[in-house]
This record gives structure tokens, sequence and C-alpha cells, in this order.
């Protein structure tokens, strides 16, 4: 009734005459306000950054955990048709990036986690708090390794957030609690995994398995994710030591490996990441079709000459230095 008055009042309020013609008007202003329709319409599909067809992968986080290097942290996207079903890894930085790829919490199917080093982890509780404005219902399974005395498992790591009784963001429990009244539940999984593959997680859209990898004394896998007849490998943070690698990126569309140390590295940096030459040796012994390195640091920036020349000592197929948003299709 108010708004019948106020909208009653308006029309009256204009002059017989300018009505009268603007009524004629109508039948050509329709098109136009379907366009302005559809132009609002149009955000939520323009802004999604990695295309709307097929499988692609985004690269939200391309840098390491120094800040310097100006890269979000280790984190990726697995694209479907234009729905972001897979995300691996949440390092620092990443959250912005996930908001600017115009990816949506509630389309995740699953989380995957390699490790939970600050750059691979540091952003996952912004990533669930931004969950809770969107209409999520589906529960959000996440899978990462075990635990030991220097990490927490991915239950652990999930509770040490949202646990109702000791979580940093127990204000946000409804969203792991059983019996709290959220709008979806987290499911944390830890996956006891060895060298040779084993299969992880599997729904209608796509299929995970995973390999531990060697990444110093921390507990950390590598994930290969298959989606409709495509295969995408993540190294995560690994020495290369092992056979595991190889088995698990056998014949991948795309292979993200990590360039976090030069060649010639030792000590400690040796001891936790792969030197190009490793990256080249398991890329050639997998057949796979396509590699993309990430996980970009400043002692590995500025030397792509030298290490695609390391590479391309061991493997002749593509090869792409990653950035932040880079989308790559899998062809
Ligand atoms: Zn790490």
């Amino acid at each position: 009734m108010w708004n019948r008055k106020i909208r009653s009042g308006i029309r009256s309020s204009i002059p017989a005459h300018i009505s009268q013609s603007f009524q004629g008007l109508w039948p050509s202003l329709l098109p136009v306000l379907a366009f302005l329709l559809a132009c609002s319409l149009l955000p939520s599909v323009a802004a999604q950054t990695c295309g709307t067809q097929g499988v692609a992968v985004q690269v939200l986080g391309s840098g390491g955990p120094e800040l310097q290097d100006k890269r979000a942290s280790s984190s990726y996207l697995v694209w479907e048709d234009g729905q972001a079903k897979a995300l691996i890894d949440a390092g620092g930085g990443s959250a912005l990036r996930f908001g600017e790829s115009g990816a949506q919490m509630s389309q995740l199917d699953v989380i995957f986690f390699s490790h939970f080093h600050v750059d691979h982890s540091g952003d996952f509780s912004a990533l669930i708090k931004s969950s809770w404005f969107e209409d999520r219902k589906n529960p959000l399974p996440i899978y990462g390794p075990p635990g030991n005395d220097f990490m927490p498992s991915t239950t652990e790591f999930v509770s040490d957030f949202f646990g109702d009784k000791h979580g940093a963001y127990r204000y946000l429990s409804e969203l792991l609690e059983p019996g709290e009244d959220g709008s979806y539940k987290m499911q944390p999984h830890n996956v006891e995994a060895a060298s040779t593959p084993i299969a992880v997680f599997h729904n209608a859209d796509l299929s995970a398995s995973a390999v531990r990898v060697i990444h110093g004394g921390v507990p950390a896998l590598a994930w290969r994710i298959e989606t409709r007849d495509k295969v995408i490998v993540f190294s995560g943070d690994t020495n290369g030591e092992g056979a595991g690698l190889v088995k698990l990126a056998t014949d991948a569309d795309l292979f993200v490996a990590h360039n976090a140390a030069p060649e010639g590295v030792t000590g400690v940096e040796r001891n936790l990441h792969m030197p190009p030459s490793v990256i080249g040796e398991i890329a050639q012994q997998a057949h796979v079709k396509k590699l993309v390195l990430s996980h970009r640091m400043l002692r590995t920036l500025g030397k792509e000459a030298q290490t695609e020349s390391e590479i391309r000592k061991r493997y002749a197929g593509p090869l792409q230095f990653a950035n932040d948003l880079d989308c790559f299709p899998i062809k």
C-alpha cells in the first residue's frame, strides 16, 4: 500500500503530455531495459577469470614465503566448466587472489593440503570465514598429511582453528562441530600415503590420489587430480627423493612443480626442495605433457634462463613459469 501510494504519487506528478509520450516510448525502451538487466547480471559471470568451459588450473599464489617476492604464497584452483571444484593449498595472500579469481567457496567440492608450512596454509581460516557469508550447504572435505612431533595432522590443524574448546577461531566452531547449527561442516581427514599412489577422494566430477613426498622432516603429500580425461599433478614442496612423485605424475597433462631452489644449492634448502635438474628429471621420467614452475622465491626469481636450461637438458616438453592468477586450460 505504501509503495503503491508513492508510485502513484510520482506518476501523478509527471505532466500528462510527458507521461503519454513516455508510454509511447515503452516498446522501444524494452530492448534497452533488457540490456541493462543483463548487464546487472554480468559481474558474477564476467568476474570468472579462468574460462567457462573445460578443465583448467589457476595459480592463486606463485610465490614462496617471502613477501618481497610480491606474490601470494602457494595455492591453486582446479576449474571445471567455470566452477572452482578443488583448492590445493592456501598460502598467505591466496585468499585475496581467490576473490580476484571470481571463485566462490560454495563451489568447492574439496580442499587438498600438501603440508602445513605457513606459505601453504596461512590463509585457510580467511577462506573459511569468507565462506560463512555464502550459501554453502554441502559438507567440505579437507584432505592433508598426518602429523608428527613437528607438525599437526590435518584434523589437528583444522581443529586448532575451529575446534569449540581450544580453537583460535572457536567462534566459528559451528562449521566444524557436529552438534552445532552451522550451514555446512568441514570434514578433515588425515591421508597416510606412501610412495605408491593411493586413491583418496572421488565424486562425480573429480578424483584425487596422493603419494608421500620428502620435504625435510615435514609430513608432505603430492596430489594427482583427475577430472574427465584430464590429469593434473601438484608436486607440493619436496626435494624430489624417492620414486613416488614420478609414479604419481606419469602421463599427466599438467605437472605443477615448485621452483624453490636454484641449481647447485646445498644444505637445508636442498634437503627441502628440488633444484631444476631434479624437476627436469622427474618431468622427463613421468612423460608429463606440460610443466609449470611455481613457488618462485627470491633465490630463484631472476634465474629463469639458468633454470630453464637445466630443465631442458632433461625435459623437452612445454614449460612455463607461473605468475599469480595465471590460468592454464588443459587442452
Ligand atoms: Zn614447505
